[in-house]
């Protein structure tokens, strides 16, 4: 079978299937208050993608070569029984990568029963190591300890290297990015801090509000001396660093300051089975429709082939004042 290849000459690559566009925390660069308060509709369960038909979608998907899968939301264990997707993905010939994004705020027992399942990593969101911080982050009362519970009931499930995202945000949480560095260092887990995007059209965001990968590698080398590592893979969204005395890694992610379209491998799927090209996007294809209409894998490959081949996506290689404001979708409704 050929692999989807678009107008960029980017494979299909790694599928991001958004689960639920529902979330227990708030935070600001993603969900804000504001505009996700209480009286916010969020999509009834009937327009969702039942796990059946996701794991249809997927099987076409690593047909045209996706190899890496990662469940996002949303936080995705918002939504009931995800264990049940975990293990119909796991099954699927050829996928390499099964992955899940969370806010490591559900019940350590999850874990085991995802790593049952089929589950291969983790990743971890947390913006900061002090409850205040965290709290000026995500809006929510939630305790950090239980968060850091959850990453290291997951790396000893094996579900590790635990990744960690940290979002940063400046004169919000850029004091913490130091004590996070030396945390999880000490932890050997893997931070990645990422420059804060102008993503969805909800959470205000201001150029001024960015603390640039150069600025992040500066402190950090300061402090604790670093060096470049070669990505794992095509497309890996992270710049790898190392530690110069060998205590492990550290990623930045730069999609504002250095921008990394040109290998951008990356396809997403929204819980109510829309197809997305780019973070950023504006529009996204229906498959739901195809779906529930009974459109066989061949129909449903000629669709997905369709979008792909036509792909020109390049945000933000493009970000300019005239794109902020685009209505471009929430990133709580087609996942990280
Ligand atoms: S901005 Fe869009 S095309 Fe560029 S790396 Fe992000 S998702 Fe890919």
């Amino acid at each position: 079978m050929s692999h989807a290849i678009d107008q960029l000459n980017r494979p299909l690559h790694d599928l991001r299937i958004s689960v639920t566009d529902r979330c227990n925390f708030r935070c600001t660069y993603c969900m804000p208050k504001s505009v996700f308060g209480r009286d916010y509709q969020f999509m009834p369960q009937d327009q969702l993608l039942t796990f059946e038909e996701m794991d249809r979608v997927a099987r076409v998907f690593v047909d045209l070569g996706v190899r890496k899968i990662r469940l996002t939301g949303g936080e995705p264990l918002m939504r009931r029984d995800l264990e049940s997707l975990v293990s119909k993905l796991a099954l699927i010939p050829g996928t390499e990568d099964l992955a899940l994004t969370t806010n490591g705020s559900f019940h350590i027992t999850r874990i085991q029963s995802l790593k049952d399942a089929g589950l291969k990593r983790m990743t971890v969101s947390l913006d900061a190591l002090d409850d205040a911080t965290f709290m000026s982050m995500n809006d929510v009362d939630f305790p950090v300890s239980k968060v850091l519970e959850w990453i290291d009931v997951s790396a000893n499930a094996g579900l590790g290297p635990v990744k960690i995202n940290m979002v940063v945000k400046r004169g919000v949480n850029e004091h913490a990015i130091l004590p996070m560095a030396r945390y999880f260092r000490e932890h050997c887990h893997v931070l990645r801090l990422i420059e804060y995007m102008d993503v969805g059209h909800s959470n205000g965001w201001r150029m001024d509000d960015v603390v640039t990968a150069a600025q992040i590698r500066d402190l950090l080398h300061a402090d604790m001396p670093i060096e470049p590592l070669e990505p794992n893979s095509r497309g890996e969204v992270a710049e790898r660093y190392r530690y110069t005395d060998g205590s492990g890694e550290i990623g930045i992610i730069a999609s504002v300051s250095q921008p990394f379209c040109g290998d951008c491998s990356r396809a997403r799927i929204s819980a109510d089975g829309k197809l997305y090209t780019c973070l950023f996007a504006i529009n996204g294809t229906d498959m739901r429709g195809l779906l529930r209409g009974g459109a066989s894998a061949a129909e449903l490959r000629e669709a997905i082939t369709a979008v792909w081949q036509k792909r020109v996506d390049r945000y933000s290689e493009l970000r300019s004042a005239q794109t902020e404001d685009l209505p471009k979708v929430e990133m709580s409704y087609i996942g990280g």
